[in-house]
């Protein structure tokens, strides 16, 4: 049977190895796959490996496909955290990431049929070796370029619940965790 997650999985691994990381087959397993409840994996999506998420410290490995776009959102305050501040580290391919500012959107694109849930449009581009750091409650969103792309993500504890998509179909999906 054909099994679309399955086989997500699988080639996250494949890239999260070819870049050197090594990934036990335990984490293989654990990889989130998720389509942010979007029903189109490829286009609006993501795989992640959690590979630490303490109290106040997380550590994720992303494996975006070939222009796969991880939807906009930010990460809010509440009463005890202050909202998540998140660093990004690319260990193979182009990463666009996109934040407020001027509209000086060059090299990647907002999903089909999907422009009222992407607001902003400033443009940073992430080759290996870049890294970029994201202030909590700076509203963002990220796209692999052509080859698709393997990035670390570095940041305080993460509680996926304090995630806020501008799209609200994404309610659910967007959770690895929730800690709250
Ligand atoms: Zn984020």
């Amino acid at each position: 049977m054909f099994d679309e997650y399955s086989e997500a999985r699988q080639e996250a691994a494949i890239m999260f190895r070819s870049t050197g990381i090594y990934v036990t087959g335990e984490e293989e397993e654990r990889i989130t796959v998720t389509d942010f409840e979007l029903g189109d994996l490829r286009k609006e999506g993501a795989q992640i490996l959690e590979w630490l998420n303490t109290s106040r410290v997380a550590v994720r490995l992303i494996a975006l496909f070939p222009f796969q776009t991880l939807p906009e959102h930010f990460h809010r305050e509440t009463k005890t955290d202050p909202g998540k501040e998140e660093s990004l580290r690319v260990a193979a391919g182009t990463v666009y990431v996109y934040v407020p500012g001027e509209d000086n959107m060059t090299y990647g694109s907002i999903p089909r049929f999907q422009e009222e849930h992407y607001t902003v449009r400033h443009e940073i581009v992430l080759n290996p070796g870049d890294t970029y750091t994201l202030a909590p409650g700076i509203v963002h969103w990220f796209q692999a370029g052509g080859d698709g792309a393997v990035m670390y993500t570095f940041s305080s504890a993460a509680r996926d619940g304090n995630n806020v998509f501008t799209n609200p179909a994404t309610v659910k999906g967007c959770r690895i965790n929730d800690l709250d």
